[in-house]
């Protein structure tokens, strides 16, 4: 039955560390910082977009949540 493990082997290839490009650089115009290879963004920490959670369009810290 060695043909069957074969056939089931699971393969390492598919199994690879979500990695990206080594030395992959900010997009950001004149930006010269090195991205790290486990960072999914294509910005480095200072000018990747921020994604606020927007309640109602508002930001919450601008009014306190309570009362009426
Ligand atoms: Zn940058």
């Amino acid at each position: 039955m060695a043909e069957s493990m074969r056939a089931a082997r699971p393969g390492r290839r598919s199994r690879r560390p979500k990695s990206f490009d080594a030395g992959r650089v900010c997009l950001r115009d004149g930006c010269t910082t090195v991205i790290s290879r486990y960072n999914r963004s294509e910005f480095c920490f200072k000018h990747r977009p921020v994604s606020y959670p927007r309640l109602r369009g508002v930001l919450a810290e601008d009014r306190e949540p309570r009362g009426a």
